[in-house]
């Protein structure tokens, strides 16, 4: 049994990705190929803004709309404790200040309220000036848009939301990376909709800001290829990733659906033993990851090396907050506003989650847990 499953999806659209593959080398258009237009159009269509622009990566979607804000020295950026590194590393890699939110016990995603405080008390120490939010859509389930959007418009600021886990899910009747100023996402072999290799998007229904994000995507180009207008990156999509990406998007709804059911089954096993995940009304997870919480914390490394013996792979997401990263030792903050994260941290164990788990793998994988953590 593998964590997350991609020979299978391979196996079930292999015809076409292969003959996608072959034909964007044959064509010759290794960067920036028609399938780079076309897929994100489509993008663009499925998550209902009117720009999409691919990208090398998730982490660059990130910094390519903090730089198009102009972000820098002096300024201090939102975000929530509990994630991936990436999501704060492109704060500091802007040489703005990341200010960290401690998150919602439940959903594990941005506590609203907590974020306000945050806020408050930034501005009280009057050193940074606040200037953007970025939510993230941990492990598929969209972040609080509509109490984050409130805040963000109360102390002006903008929201980023950072969906890289969570394309394809939905908050009350709009999609994932339609939510905030700006979206971006990951192509990441591993999340829900993943490439052959690196890839992410960036969303905006601005389409000025879209016009200087397709132009730090490619070195800070102006209209005349050799005037460069603005300091930029090389961050295209190679057209490669776009072709697979254009083959796997046909099936994604299907996949999604799989990964719901998955996850529904992994509650009505669960439910009645162990925290398992929370999808507040009106909201869909995209299920990156089916993520529990274990009721005695200090059993978890007993816990997950019992089930490896019975071929069943376990992750920790994620062993550490941003506030206790070594990277940002040197940043001033409160540990006592991170009791949560530090709590989730300690009690989080994610299951395998992919569309092609079978039923007989799914009671496999509760029972032997249930087991294992009733003896
Ligand atoms: C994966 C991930 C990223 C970074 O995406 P890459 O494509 O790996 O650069 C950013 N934020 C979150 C929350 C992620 O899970």
């Amino acid at each position: 049994m593998k964590f997350i499953d991609l020979d299978q999806q391979y196996n079930r659209i292999k015809d076409k990705i292969d003959k996608a593959v072959i034909q964007a080398i044959s064509d010759g258009k290794y960067i920036m190929g028609p399938q780079v237009a076309k897929l994100e159009q489509r993008l663009a269509d499925y998550v209902g803004v009117k720009n999409c622009i691919t990208c090398s990566n998730g982490t660059d979607a990130l910094s390519i709309c903090l730089m198009a804000w102009n972000i820098g020295e002096g300024d201090a950026v939102f975000t929530t404790d509990f994630t991936f590194f990436a999501t704060a590393e492109v704060i500091s890699l802007s040489k703005a200040t990341p200010v960290f939110v401690d998150c919602c016990p439940d959903t594990f995603n941005i506590d609203p309220v907590k974020l306000e405080q945050q806020i408050i008390k930034t501005i009280k120490k009057g050193r940074l000036k606040p200037k953007a939010i970025i939510a993230v859509d941990l492990f598929g389930l969209p972040a609080d848009y509509d109490e984050i959007n409130k805040i963000a418009q109360k102390y002006s600021l903008k929201v980023l939301s950072d969906s890289a886990q969570g394309f394809g899910g939905i908050y009350k009747g709009r999609k994932a990376c339609s939510l905030g100023d700006v979206a971006t996402t990951s192509f990441f072999p591993a999340k829900p909709l993943g490439c052959y290799g690196d890839g992410g998007a960036v969303f905006t229904n601005d389409d000025s800001l879209a016009d200087i994000m397709r132009s730090i995507r490619v070195h800070g180009k102006g209209s005349d290829k050799y005037d460069n207008i603005r300091i930029g990156l090389n961050a295209r999509l190679d057209t490669i990733q776009a072709a697979i990406l254009d083959c796997k998007l046909d099936i994604f709804d299907d996949e999604l659906d799989m990964r719901n059911n998955i996850a529904s089954e992994y509650t009505k096993k669960l439910k009645d033993y162990i925290s398992t995940p929370v999808v507040p009304k009106g909201l869909r997870s995209a299920w990156a990851q089916y993520t529990i919480k274990l009721p005695d914390p200090s059993r978890r490394s007993e816990i997950m090396e019992r089930l490896k013996e019975r071929g069943i792979p376990t992750m920790i997401y994620y062993p550490k907050p941003m506030h206790q990263q070594t990277a940002f030792s040197n940043l001033e903050f409160d540990s006592e506003d991170y009791a949560v994260s530090e709590k989730i941290c300690s009690e989080v164990l994610s299951l395998p989650m992919h569309p092609y788990l079978t039923n007989e793998e799914i009671e496999k994988i509760t029972s032997s847990l249930l087991e294992i953590i009733n003896s």
